[in-house]
Parts: structure tokens; sequence; C-alpha cells
């Protein structure tokens, strides 16, 4: 049964007061937008793909490690509510609920980019035989550039090498059936697969489990970039079967500018004896303070860090963790399905004229974001973007031609969906 939605403020208005999940908007920090009559007034933040807004509580949280580091010096590793030394390891049952993971299976350290390579030190392997790496034609700059560099770091070329999983739908998304047929045609010399959870132009959600079955049964190793799925979809990561993933926690999980990313190794490599670049943090917790010259990795996720962690950094993800932890995933999706559904409604029926989703219509094929093109091009879908920006409607713009709008389900609301659609349409009509 489709939901049935109105086109009007007082249907969004009641949505919004029945929502299960109202509270949590007010844990956050909604950017001002000054208006016409330069009353600032909240702006309709769509952005939560890109940057996450600040949950309330990290400040507080953040200033306390602040004053454990004045009060207690060095003592703060072994002191205060939250010694730094197990710091990573107050935010990892959190974490591990919203990826669907073992505690040992998730950490918390450095960056995407940088995870993604130690990722790939580890899991891409290549041979003779087997020394290519799929990835989905138009993937995220980073994930193309640091594929290309440990290909060659590697000894081997890019143009041998990389081997691009071609859209096959209108839109450009892609389909199951081309996720087969590219592992049919070249599976025996891919060495490693990368897609991403949610696709970040498009909008596209793939199925984890399906494709690291097919990876599998080709030989190849597999790894999701979850960028922008985490915290957006309720992942099931250890039951997806995948060798690894690794994300960033400052789009869906509000942890703030250059927050620290993750990773996730699945359980079954937890004492493997892979190749890895080492650092003090990654051994044996139990004899790390020994400082012995031969490195003994700690089984699990954990074996992968290579520093004692940004503590200033993981006061914000833990804030934020906790929201999603008191929230639910499962509660978090059931709005966040509403939400979306109800925006893309709006633009059906509303804007057919005006705009066109990207994004699969298919619930289970999409996270929070739609992806809009304008009808008429790219300079008309440039103007359009500006003025909503203008009007305090922040969305972002990706090339070519692509608006992201994401209805996030812990601060947006139905209110904020409708806003889009008739500051859209006055857009249009206004012309
Ligand atoms: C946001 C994003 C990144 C960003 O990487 P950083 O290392 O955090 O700067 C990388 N890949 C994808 C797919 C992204 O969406």
């Amino acid at each position: 049964m489709s939901p049935r939605f109105e086109a009007n403020l007082d249907w969004a208005h009641a949505q919004d007061a029945a929502d299960p999940l109202r509270a949590f908007r007010d844990e956050f920090l909604i950017p001002p937008h000054e208006g016409h009559d330069s009353q600032p007034s909240d702006s309709v933040y769509f952005c939560g793909n890109s940057l996450g807004l600040q949950p309330r509580a990290v400040r507080e949280a953040v200033n306390a490690e602040l004053d454990y580091w004045g009060e207690l010096g060095v003592e703060g590793h072994f002191k205060g509510r939250l010694p730094w030394m197990d710091y990573h390891e107050f935010v990892r049952d959190d974490l591990a609920a919203v990826v669907g993971a073992l505690p040992s299976e998730v950490v918390t350290m450095n960056t995407l980019g940088v995870n993604l390579h130690l990722m790939m030190v580890s899991f891409y392997c290549p041979t003779p035989d087997r020394h290519a790496i799929l990835i989905e034609a138009g993937a995220f700059p980073t994930d193309r550039y640091a594929v290309e560099s440990q290909i060659r770091f590697h000894g081997f070329s890019p143009t041998l090498s990389l081997i691009e999983l071609q859209s096959d739908e209108p839109n450009g998304t892609i389909s199951m059936a081309a996720v087969e047929r590219a592992l049919a045609e070249h599976g025996s010399r891919i060495a490693l697969v990368i897609l991403p959870g949610v696709q970040y132009r498009t909008g596209q959600a793939l199925d984890l489990k399906a494709i690291t079955e097919l990876a599998h049964k080709h030989g190849c190793t597999v790894g999701f970039d979850l960028a922008h799925a985490v915290g957006n979809l309720p992942l099931q990561l250890h039951d997806s079967g995948t060798d690894f993933a690794i994300w960033c926690s400052y789009k869906y999980l509000n942890s703030g500018p250059g927050a620290v990313g993750g990773a996730f190794v699945h359980e079954r490599h937890a004492r493997a004896h892979l190749p890895r670049f080492a650092g003090w943090w990654g051994h044996d917790k139990s004899t790390r303070f020994q400082m012995g010259p031969e490195f003994v990795p700690t089984a699990g996720a954990d074996g992968w860090q290579l520093s004692n962690p940004p503590i200033l950094a993981l006061a914000p993800l833990r804030v934020s963790l906790q929201i999603f932890q008191r929230a639910g995933m499962p509660a978090l999706r059931e709005k966040s399905l509403k939400l979306t559904g109800y925006l893309e409604w709006l633009v059906q029926t509303q804007l057919a004229d005006v705009l066109q989703v990207v994004t699969p219509a298919e619930p289970e094929r999409r996270g929070a974001q739609l992806s809009i093109r304008v009808i008429g091009g790219r300079a008309r879908g440039r103007a359009l973007f500006e003025y909503l920006m203008e009007h305090g409607i922040i969305g972002d713009w990706r090339e070519p031609d692509v608006i992201r709008i994401s209805p996030v389900p812990l601060y947006n609301r139905f209110a904020d969906c409708l806003a889009f659609a008739e500051v859209a349409r006055h857009w249009h009509d206004g012309r």
C-alpha cells in the first residue's frame, strides 16, 4: 500500500506532530537563514548527505575532554569519566549496531580515504592472472584515485587493471544483471570489487549481500564504500559477508567536518595473516606497552589501527552514535522511507513538468537522498539550485546536472519537503 500524501501545510504539520521521532530535531543545531525581511529562521537543511548537522550535546562533550586535558594532563589517558586509552572502544558497540556488525569487526580511525588505502593493502593482492579492480563508472574521485594508485603501486596499469562497471539503466543506475554480466565476463581476472553502498551521484542503494555472494563465487574479494550508506540505511555488514567496508562519519553520522572515519573487517579475517601496514595502536593491547620490536596485531578490526586516536574528534562521534542508539536504525528507516517517499510524490505530482528524479523509484534501492534533474538542462538546474539556496533550502549540486536533496529522518520534517516543492514551483511559475 502506498501511503496517502497531501500537498498542503496542514497535512505536513499533522504528520510532523504525529512523528514518533520528532523530538530528535531539537537535539540538533539547525543553521539559520536570513529571509528577505531580515528575520532569521531555520533553513531547510537537506544536505545531511554531505555534512550532517551538529548535535547540541557535542560542544559539552568536546569541552569535557578539554577540561580533562587541562586538569589531568597525561593522566587523562587513565583517569576521567572516559579514559583516553580506551576511548575508541566507547564508540564501538553503538557503531557496530549502526552497521550491523560484531563489535570486534568495526574500528573508528583515520578518514575514509586513508582507510580505503589501508584496506587495499590487505585485500588487494594482485597476481599476474588476477590483478584487476572493479569499480562503478563515475565513482567518487577519491575512490578512483585510490584504486588507480594502488594498481600502479603493485606494478600494474589502470588501463588493463581498472574495470569500470557501466550503468545500464536510463538514469545512470546499475542493475544486478549488469553486475552479473561484468563478473561473468571479467571475474577470473578481478582481484577486488569495490562498490558503493549508496552511489553518491544517483542515490542508488546496492544490494551488498547479493553483490558479495556473486563476487565471491567468482573468487573476487569485496569491499564497500559506505560514505553515503552509513547512518542512512540499516546495514547488515556481518551477514552480507563482505570482506571489508569503509566510511566517513561527517555525512549521515553527524560527527562534524573531517570527522574520524571507520572500517569494517569481517570476522573471518580477524586473525588472518594478511599483509598490512602496521602501527603501535594495532598491536595486541595486552602487550602494547612492553614496546617490543615484533608487531603482534590485535585480533579483529582494531588490529588495523596505526595511531592513538584523536580524542577531540571522537567525542562528537560518541555523542552522535548515542543519538542513533536511542532512535534505532529500524525506526529511522521507517520514517526515512515515508519522508523521502513524500518528497518523491511531491515532485511527481506537483513538479512533473519541472523536475525528474534520477534515484531509483523502488524504496529498497535508495536511502534518504533523491537526486533530481531539472528538465531543460544544466543551466536551468544551476538556476533552480541557486534559487533554492537563496530561499534557505539547502541541498547540494553535483556535476554535471544533479541537485541532491536528502531529507534526514533525525532532523527533517514533512513540512521541509513541502517547502522544497513550493519554492521550486514558485521558481518555475515566476519565470
Ligand atoms: C564523501 C565521500 C568520500 C570522502 O572521503 P574523505 O576521505 O572522507 O575525504 C569518499 N568517497 C565517497 C564515495 C564519498 O561519498
